[in-house]
């Protein structure tokens, strides 16, 4: 608790022009922190933006539609995605399911001088890192550890052990926030996506 008090007095730094950046965001930080929510918002209202959607082998959940927030996909398709080059990202999540970026349409709206939102987790993020430099990574930060806890068990998809599971793989997660350019912690998703947004439209100029 004390560790995440002194990040948050930390103040973000202000949204500016980056020159040498691209257009590619990444936004990720610690299970359940409300990315996908945040993301979500940020289609909603900004269209003129890309959500990349990602490929996955988790089995779709109640309302998740096929190529609409996932691509549902199996191991051996996943297989071949990863042996074909036609994901910027991949990684196997909480140990379990295995999730990437397709690499093509990136490209071609960031060719477009289209903006490019990618909501992935940390091993996802460093992995962009080191293919696309210029990428500019966010990091989202819980207003606190038990406001994290509180959504983890709140949202109730997950069952008792996949929740510890996501809680232990939080606190590791949380350890990282260092590495990102940008902190924006999500008190309100109204807000965190407007930051966010900020920190889009000052990248790529
Ligand atoms: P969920 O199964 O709840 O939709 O997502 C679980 C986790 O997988 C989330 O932390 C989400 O950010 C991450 N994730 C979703 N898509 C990708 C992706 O393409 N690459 C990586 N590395 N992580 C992803």
């Amino acid at each position: 608790r004390q560790a995440l008090a002194a990040w948050l007095d930390d103040r973000m730094p202000e949204p500016e022009a980056r020159p040498g950046r691209s257009r590619l965001i990444v936004l990720a930080g610690p299970t359940a922190v409300g990315k996908g929510t945040v993301a979500a918002h940020i289609k909603e209202h900004h269209p003129e933006l890309l959500l990349s959607v990602s490929a996955t082998t988790r089995p779709p959940r109640p309302g998740e539609v096929d190529g609409e927030h996932y691509f549902f996909v199996d191991d051996a398709e996943f297989d071949r995605l990863v042996a074909d080059g036609e994901l910027l990202e991949h990684a196997t999540v909480h140990n379990r399911h295995r999730y990437g970026t397709p690499r093509a349409p990136i490209e071609r709206a960031l060719a477009d001088g289209k903006a490019v939102l990618l909501e992935i987790d940390l091993q996802g993020a460093r992995q962009v890192r080191a293919a696309a430099p210029s990428a500019t990574l966010v990091f989202l930060l819980p207003p606190s550890w038990d406001e994290l806890t509180s959504r983890l068990v709140g949202r109730g998809t997950e069952d008792a052990e996949e929740r510890a599971r996501r809680l232990r793989t939080a606190k590791v997660e949380l350890a990282a926030q260092g590495e990102f350019d940008f902190r924006v912690v999500n008190d309100s998703v109204a807000d965190a996506a407007r930051q966010v947004v900020d920190l889009i439209q000052a990248s790529g100029r």
